[in-house]
């Protein structure tokens, strides 16, 4: 399998290369040259199969033999080894619970199979690799979590010192060994600006391997192709309707990429919050990003959805194509407070915020498609968000997990956003 950049400028690469490099020379986002059709045994015998085969068998065409089909299996096995439940929330109205993983959300899934390809490809390496990543909260939990203890790899996370919620900060900042946490005086943009001065200081490049775990590397993006097969495997009938509640938009766009290549699927619904700069694209044809807003759903405050791309590939760059599975809603912080409220009024479940904007527009669009049946995504548990328990008046079951991280010590280093501070402690890692 080649992998080319969506600006087309950069050369084709394997999928070691692609993982390695994240992203393309040319700023370009890397992309599968064909589109590998699964095998109708998979499809007609899914509920028969495990978790792991499923991965291992949709992750398959796409490593090509890079990996030995027995190291790549037990990297699937070991990714995907907690339950992804499918919950009937209201009638025809499901919850894939994806926040059964260590850090309570469906980054976990990416992590996991970034980190434990990294390890193979660094095994015959004599130095270390070092793993770069700045976050405004779930990101750099999944990546800490996902490497923690990986051989080999040094992880350094930047994030923006009172700017994360309670639960994010823990698992940041308590795993120690090969995770350093930075916390910085400043915002999530600083930390970022910080990661990508270090991803393109060439005389630090000398002297170590540094690379990135953001999510625009195709060892996060193709994984996420799972959660729909697993999704699948617990429905009944005809093909759902699947909301995602979306930021950047690397999760639908795995959606679809399944979809491409043999899922089965009513259509695709895009959730996003106030940041609706693919809802105002899909209706005027028209890009036009805009600085992001905060949220209450704050992972998915981005502005300038970067794997849009690789959503516009999938069809050919035709949006005529694209709407014809694609749509896409933006849902107030309003709405999303008062569906957080309804649904554990009604129901007694309770959503966290960005599974909330998805059953909002979910439920908007089965009214108008009367018999269909939905599935959201239901991305994070409730305890991530402080707002949570200010909404509804409780986060619902919290995971025994929560109390353990409540009990370990936070270790973190307080730094101004200066770059030459950070480049010390990366090049003390070495
Ligand atoms: C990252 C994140 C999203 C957005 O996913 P994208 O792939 O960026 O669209 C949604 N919900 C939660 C909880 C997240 O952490």
């Amino acid at each position: 399998m080649h992998y080319f950049s969506t600006n087309r400028k950069s050369p084709l690469v394997g999928f070691e290369a692609a993982v390695l490099r994240g992203q393309a020379e040319d700023k370009g986002l890397y992309f599968p040259e064909q589109i590998p059709p699964l095998s109708d045994d998979l499809i007609s015998s899914l509920a028969a199969k495990s978790n792991d085969e499923i991965a291992f068998q949709v992750i398959r065409p796409y490593v090509d033999g890079e990996i030995p089909d027995e190291t790549l299996f037990d990297i699937c096995r070991e990714t995907v080894d907690f339950p992804f439940p499918l919950v009937e929330v209201s009638l025809g109205v499901y919850s894939l619970e994806l926040f059964h993983g260590p850090t309570l959300a469906f980054k976990d899934v990416g992590a996991r199979f970034m980190s434990r390809c990294l390890r193979y490809f660094s095994k015959d390496k004599s130095s270390k690799t070092i793993v770069i990543v700045a976050t405004s909260g779930d990101t750099g939990g999944a990546v800490a979590s996902g490497f923690h203890g990986i051989d080999g790899i040094e992880v350094v996370i930047l994030y923006p010192k009172g700017k994360v919620s309670r639960v994010q900060e823990l698992q940041l900042t308590t795993l120690g060994e090969n995770v350093t946490a930075l916390e910085v005086r400043g915002t999530f943009d600083d930390c970022q600006a910080l990661a990508k001065r270090a991803l393109a200081d060439e005389e630090l490049q000398k002297t170590v391997f540094i690379t990135s775990a953001n999510s625009i590397n195709i060892a996060r993006w193709l994984p996420q192709q799972f959660y729909y097969f697993f999704a699948l495997k617990q429905g009944h009938g005809e093909p759902p309707v699947f909301c995602v509640p979306s930021g950047n938009f690397g999760n639908i766009a795995a959606g679809l990429l399944a979809n491409r290549s043999g899922l089965p699927a009513s259509s695709f619904i895009a959730a996003c919050n106030a940041n609706d700069a693919v809802p105002r694209f899909l209706a005027s044809g028209e890009l036009r990003p805009t600085p992001a807003v905060s949220t209450l759903s704050n992972a998915m405050d981005v502005g300038d959805p970067s794997n849009l791309v690789r959503v516009l590939e999938l069809f050919g760059r035709d949006i005529g194509k694209a709407k014809e599975m694609l749509s896409a809603v933006s849902v107030s912080d309003e709405k999303t407070a008062d569906t957080m409220r309804s649904v554990y009024r009604e129901t007694g479940y309770v959503l966290d915020p960005h599974g909330a904007v998805a059953f909002r527009a979910l439920s908007d669009y089965l009214e108008k498609h009367r018999g269909k049946k939905g599935i959201f995504l239901e991305t994070a548990h409730p305890i991530k968000f402080d707002s949570v328990e200010r909404i509804v008046g409780t986060f619902g079951d919290v995971p025994a997990e929560v109390a353990t991280l409540e009990s370990r010590t936070k270790h973190s280093t307080e730094i101004e956003p200066d770059y030459h501070t950070v480049k010390e402690i990366l090049l003390s890692k070495v």
